[in-house]
């Protein structure tokens, strides 16, 4: 007898199952041709600064992620590499396919800032290594879900998280457009990325995301028009935490991405998610994911309130398995985390390519520390177990769930098999939906 399910019906906002950090990818236009950045202004395409990436670390991660796109049926064009197009095609069958995820939060990228010779605030084109404009997502998303529509699959969903440089020239315009799209439901930053400290944040950037600016804040700055009343609405930020690898900018200013205090931002009234809760990738970064839990404790208590989340995007990755299992004994605090892979990021497979893979990278890192940043000594202290033990976890790991063919399944019963499980209201899989801006909320 057929089962199969066809008529599909819309789920609420509060209880999808989200993965709400997919990063969009793929090869985009480069940023050597002056044509192609006047194309980035216009909104019209991915702007990807791939000859700029001098790394050979980050050079052989893009290999291994693109491989791994590949070795899943992504399609590779005539230069054997994936596009923006054939990536987010690859995405959208994933999803269509998954039996255990609704709704995916795609993620903006702006670029960095800097202050011309006129004073002027222009792209800061030598630090941007992945541009995605808000408008260029926006259009995507509106297109992807359409197709949804056209598919008879009203019980999926495509949102984003936007992306705004506090130094835009245009930035409170930019901020108003987001805040009254729909498609819009968070806002997503990697300080690195934006070549920028937390601290040097207008004020005003925190207090439009937390649902407290008033007319009269915009009063002096811009047109009236601006001021909207969505501006009411909390908008959820996702800060990057912890060191980042997938960029040049993160290997060189890591400092931009350790937030040693984060109340900053939660007594300002942010709704905040903590993407990857601080933890390390590899074992010579620092790992800061128990001072995220005591924060978490003491955001929580009864004397702050303060809206502190994260999200556990990125732990099905080889290197951050041991914390995934310790963190899904920590069950009290499920009912703060919230799911997400990290795609293009490899979500663990079983299997000898996979593992080969896993060789070359190890490689690749201990030639990294070794050869390329000699000044950084490499420690065998407590850190190196710890890996170890995430290497060890690879072979132990249910043999079940790593062979799950659609990657969005397997992170997921991964994740289950260590005992993230789908009680409520501790549930990490359906979490989201009451902490991300509900879209009927936005009038
Ligand atoms: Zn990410």
């Amino acid at each position: 007898m057929n089962t199969e399910k066809t008529n599909y019906a819309p789920k609420e906002f509060t209880k999808m199952r989200f993965d709400m950090h997919v990063h969009v990818g793929g090869h985009g236009l480069q940023a050597d041709d002056e044509k192609n950045r006047d194309d980035f202004k216009k909104n019209i395409n991915l702007y990807f600064n791939e000859p700029k990436f001098r790394s050979f670390f980050i050079m052989a991660e893009y290999y291994m992620m693109e491989r791994d796109l590949a070795s899943d049926s992504a399609s590779v064009n005539d230069e054997g590499k994936v596009t923006t197009d054939a990536y987010l095609e690859y995405v959208y069958k994933r999803l269509v396919q998954s039996k255990e995820i609704d709704s995916i939060v795609l993620l903006a990228m702006d670029a960095p800032f800097k202050k011309d010779k006129d004073g002027q605030y222009t792209i800061d084109w030598k630090h941007a290594d992945l541009l995605i404009s808000n408008k260029f997502l926006s259009d995507k998303v509106d297109y992807l879900n359409c197709r949804l529509k056209c598919d008879g699959r009203t019980d999926k969903r495509f949102f984003m998280a936007a992306s705004i440089h506090p130094l835009r020239e245009d930035f409170l315009a930019e901020m108003t457009h987001i805040i009254n799209n729909k498609n819009v439901v968070a806002v997503k930053i990697i300080p690195s990325e934006f070549n920028l400290d937390l601290s040097s944040f207008p004020p005003l950037y925190w207090k439009i995301l937390a649902g407290n600016a008033t007319y009269k804040d915009f009063q002096m700055a811009e047109t009236d028009e601006i001021f909207s009343h969505n501006l009411t609405l909390k908008l959820p930020l996702i800060l990057h935490t912890g060191p980042e690898y997938c960029f040049e900018q993160g290997t060189l200013k890591p400092e931009l991405n350790m937030h040693e205090d984060l109340k900053l931002i939660l007594k300002a009234g942010v709704r905040l998610i903590a993407a990857h809760c601080g933890a390390r990738v590899f074992p010579t970064d620092k790992n800061h994911i128990d001072n995220f839990l005591k924060l978490l404790d003491i955001a929580h208590s009864d004397n702050n309130n303060w809206e502190l989340y994260g999200d556990i995007s990125g732990f099905t990755f080889y290197s951050r398995l041991n914390i995934l299992k310790k963190l899904a004994k920590q069950t009290p605090y499920h009912k703060y985390l919230l799911n997400g892979t990290d795609i293009p990021v490899p979500v663990y497979q079983s299997g000898w390519t996979y593992k080969w893979n896993l060789i070359k990278e190890i490689f690749f890192n201990l030639w990294r520390k070794h050869v390329t940043a000699p000044h950084h000594h490499y420690k065998f202290d407590s850190t190196i177990i710890a890996f170890a033990s995430s290497i060890f976890e690879q072979f132990v790991v249910s043999k079940k769930a790593s062979t799950i063919k659609n990657v969005f399944d397997r992170d997921v019963a991964i994740k289950r098999s260590y005992g993230f499980l789908d009680n409520n209201p501790d549930n990490i899989y359906t979490n989201a939906g009451s902490v991300l801006r509900d879209p009927a909320e936005v009038h």
